[in-house]
């Protein structure tokens, strides 16, 4: 069996972090693990508090699953500090980690910042040089890239400055524009664009992790960089479309589908 490794927070109210990746793995057929970088208190309507992982433990836990089951792919997701993104680029160097997609969770989809100030940098300097693909969606993008993105033309110049400047495939996610939700990969030199139909469902919340841990899960399973994107977009389009309807707030979206 194909292994998936999860280095990202724990969602209490199980849609996002890791919750959302250890179903998204489950679900598209790979064993799934986890290294927990913050514990959240938090539910559909916002996170109430964040406990950070010691660096220290954080470097007990990925030692722990690397050195037993090797995972062919690693997702990671929110990283609180500088100092927490440090010790995983050593470790994953270390170990020559393979098929590493970056999510470069800035925020929580309810609007809580989940990023210490300046992290961002030190992100995309130690991480998306070993990427084999960084996720970022329009927000996170125009950080990274200091392009405001308003139309498509926008979105091929920030995936390019991202992609050009760090070495790694972008995969700029269309979700939070206006029109449809369709994302741009980055990767080799090249563009593709993967169009989707914009899927009327206010309850977004663990989007983004599901669709990076679908695409290192896929890597996982040998599937080309294409493949896999295209693959991970259409699981996250049915978990969308299945239409759950949980809390009071953005809800979390649907796995069993
Ligand atoms: N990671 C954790 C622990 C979170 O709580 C969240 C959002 O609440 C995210 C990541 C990002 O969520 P999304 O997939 O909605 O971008």
């Amino acid at each position: 069996m194909k292994t998936a490794l999860s280095i990202a927070g724990s969602d209490s109210c199980g849609g996002a972090g890791i919750q959302a990746d250890v179903k998204t793995m489950t679900m598209n057929g790979v064993y799934a693990m986890s290294a927990v970088t913050a514990l959240t208190a938090q539910n559909t309507t916002g996170v109430r508090a964040v406990l950070e992982t010691p660096p220290e433990f954080l470097r007990e836990q990925l030692d722990a699953v690397f050195e037993d089951i090797f995972p062919d792919a690693v997702k990671i997701g929110m990283l609180p500090s500088a100092e927490l993104v440090r010790t995983i680029a050593e470790r994953l160097r270390y170990y020559q980690a393979k098929n590493i997609v970056v999510d470069p969770v800035m925020a929580a989809t309810s609007g809580s910042a989940l990023m210490g100030s300046g992290t961002a940098e030190v992100l995309a300097n130690e991480l998306f040089p070993i990427a084999a693909l960084v996720t970022p969606n329009i927000p996170e993008a125009a950080v990274l890239s200091g392009v405001t993105i308003r139309e498509e033309g926008d979105m091929l110049c920030a995936a390019k400055r991202i992609g050009d400047a760090f070495g790694c495939a972008v995969l700029l996610k269309g979700g939070h524009s206006s029109g449809a939700a369709d994302d741009l990969l980055y990767a080799d030199g090249g563009f593709r664009w993967f169009r989707g139909e914009r899927i009327e469902n206010p309850n977004t919340h663990g989007t983004g992790c599901t669709l990076s841990s679908a695409v290192a899960s896929n890597l996982a399973k040998g599937f080309t960089l294409d493949e896999a994107v295209q693959r991970a977009k259409s699981y996250l389009s049915c978990a969308l479309a299945a239409m759950l309807d949980l809390g009071k707030g953005a809800g979390p979206i649907e796995h069993a589908f």
